[in-house]
């Protein structure tokens, strides 16, 4: 795999604002914020997409995630926001290299916009999906 411009901040080729950093995970502040405190929180492991991602990987960030946003609350004093994670071009991903944003909502019109075009489920074919995910998940 190419490396993609996070693999560059995590080499530091690149410079970024680093907010954290432990064996498996490295937290910074996003070049163009949607909002003061915009934070992206990446494995060091170069997974493109989070399907792709080992365990050991998932679990340190799983574990550090609500720490940083416990921070990102204190530092801007925002108590609501988004955790946004995009995979693939059509899912609005630019860089392959799995991230999570963390963004803080001050008000409306700042922070995440979201289009959320919901319709009600289906019964029976919730319950085919349901039961092929199950299968899939093993
Ligand atoms: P995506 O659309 O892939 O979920 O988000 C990529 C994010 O990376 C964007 O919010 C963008 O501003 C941020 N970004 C892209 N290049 C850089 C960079 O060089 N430094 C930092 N700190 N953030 C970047």
């Amino acid at each position: 795999m190419s490396e993609t411009i996070f693999g560059k901040i995590l080499s530091g080729v690149i410079p970024c604002h680093k907010v954290y950093e432990d064996e498996h995970v490295f937290a910074f502040l996003d070049i163009n914020p949607l909002s003061t405190g915009h934070t992206l929180v990446i494995p060091k492991e170069p997974a493109k997409t989070l399907d792709a991602l080992s365990d050991e990987s998932a679990a340190a960030l799983g574990r550090v995630l609500p720490r940083i946003c416990r921070a990102v609350i204190a530092v801007t004093g925002v108590r609501e926001y988004n955790v946004l994670e995009n995979n693939g071009p059509g899912a609005h991903q630019a860089v392959d290299h799995v991230h999570f944003h963390v963004i803080p909502k001050p008000r409306h019109g700042e922070g995440l916009g979201i289009g959320w075009p919901a319709r009600p489920l289906d019964q029976q074919e919730a319950t085919h999906l349901a039961t092929k995910l199950r299968a899939a998940l093993g």
